[in-house]
């Protein structure tokens, strides 16, 4: 996701340019769509990012392992420095901060990684399909999200109830059998 900032780079400090955001972005190991708006503020030293975007992305649930669609809010805020002068194209010395997003030699801003980055942040470590969602069976592994599985106790004890009827009935039509005789 590029955007050209040389006009903004020779523009004083402060002068503000609101940008949509509407692409899809490689974000968790999948294209997710990201809508919203930032706000592109020209600072001393470069232009700081800031805006909420909101996108979805497709996770695991990690108590079923069913994959299910999250919905994700960045609020994202990064200044962005120029590795070259927007006007001689001489390189620029970066701040020391380790991983400082840069405008490369273009002129460009690359959103992408910025919100790659608040995408995994925003992504719980222990993601849930729905609140009580009822994981797997221990024994066969069935989704017990879809209806209790074979092993359940309920499901064991009306299996035994509708076998012990039909033995009844059997045998009923064999003493009926037997009667006519
Ligand atoms: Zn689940
Ligand atoms: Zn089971």
């Amino acid at each position: 996701m590029w955007i050209n900032v040389s006009q903004q780079l020779k523009a004083s400090m402060g002068s503000i340019r609101d940008y949509e955001v509407n692409e899809s972005v490689n974000v968790a190991g999948g294209k997710s769509m990201v809508q919203g708006e930032v706000r592109l503020i020209r600072t001393d030293r470069g232009i700081l990012v800031k805006g909420t975007l909101y996108t979805e992305v497709e996770i695991t649930c990690s108590r079923c392992l069913s994959l299910f669609n999250y919905p994700l809010t960045l609020n994202i805020e990064e200044e962005y420095f120029p590795i070259a002068d927007v006007v001689s194209g001489a390189s620029l010395p970066l701040p020391e901060e380790p991983g400082c997003f840069t405008i490369d030699e273009h002129h460009v801003i690359d959103l992408t990684e910025a919100i790659r980055q608040y995408a995994l942040l925003a992504i719980p470590m222990k993601p849930l399909c729905r609140g009580d969602c009822a994981g797997l069976c221990s024994n066969c592994g069935h989704n017990l999200n879809q209806g209790p599985c074979d092993c359940s106790p309920q499901e064991t004890e009306f299996r035994w109830s509708e076998l012990s009827k039909l033995t009844l009935a059997s045998d009923a039509v064999v003493n009926e059998q037997k009667g006519t005789e």
